[in-house]
């Protein structure tokens, strides 16, 4: 059944790159903090996760965080931001079709445009389902020193959904950390270079999307860095 799903996935993709995999149910709930494991049970319970993603495109990458005439270039950094908008709106499209075939329950790829609309990084996790756990636990990739889920294909630069499948699925194996010497995206961030002294470093995070402005609850220099890192291996 998964060799179908993964046709089905690359058809509604519609030309874009992407990965897919699966994973067991509980094993993501057991893994998420308590307050996401109420917003799962929320939605509902089956057997497995299947979780999917799309590559950001390099020129979206190389939008981020560019200068010009010694000012940061916002304009070409929205070109990221819109990509995002973009992928997650397929995402969304593809977890509403997926779900329909397996006949289980969609999960969004993110709730869009709430960074700004909360006081604290912890309200965000009461709305929505990070599928990170999911995406590590079915082998898609690892979850890297920026705590984001690293590809072997292209580093961080990727977007996840995910639907609730009532089959049991062919399951995928947690993938080793591959990060090792790599310092890529510490270097671009001073947050992330602090992460372990800070308090709450993804609330730092948080306020520095906040501050960005952009057309969306990004900022990606960190996945940029990531992406560039893989794409410049051998
Ligand atoms: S998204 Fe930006 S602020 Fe947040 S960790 Fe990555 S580089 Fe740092
Ligand atoms: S940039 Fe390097 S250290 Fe950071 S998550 Fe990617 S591979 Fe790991």
């Amino acid at each position: 059944m998964l060799a179908d799903l993964e046709n089905l996935f690359h058809e509604l993709i519609k030309g874009k790159e992407g990965i897919i995999g699966a994973c067991q149910y509980d094993a993501v709930f057991d893994n998420l903090m308590p307050v996401q494991q109420k917003v799962l049970s929320s939605l509902g319970t089956g057997r497995s996760l299947i979780v999917f993603g799309i590559f950001h495109s390099p020129r979206a990458l190389s939008s981020i965080n560019l200068r010009k005439n010694g000012k940061t270039d916002y304009a070409s950094w929205n070109i990221y931001a819109r990509e995002y908008h973009q992928l997650n709106s397929i995402l969304n499209e593809v977890a509403e079709k997926m779900a329909e075939y397996v006949k289980g329950i969609p999960i969004p790829a993110t709730t869009q445009g709430v960074a700004s609309n909360i006081n604290r990084v912890e309200d965000y996790y009461t709305g929505c389902i990070s599928h990170r756990v999911g995406a590590e636990l079915a082998g898609l990739g690892w979850r890297g020193k920026n705590e984001l889920i690293v590809t072997k294909e292209k580093g961080c630069a990727v977007r996840f959904a995910s639907v609730i499948c009532p089959s049991r699925l062919e399951y995928g194996n947690r993938m080793d950390n591959n990060c090792q010497d790599c310092t890529a995206c510490l270097d671009v961030c001073s947050v992330l270079r602090k992460k372990a002294v800070l308090k709450n470093y993804r609330e730092q995070c948080r306020r520095f999307i906040v501050k960005l402005n952009l057309e969306g609850d990004v900022c990606g220099k960190c996945v940029k860095a990531c992406y560039n890192h893989w794409n410049s291996q051998p």
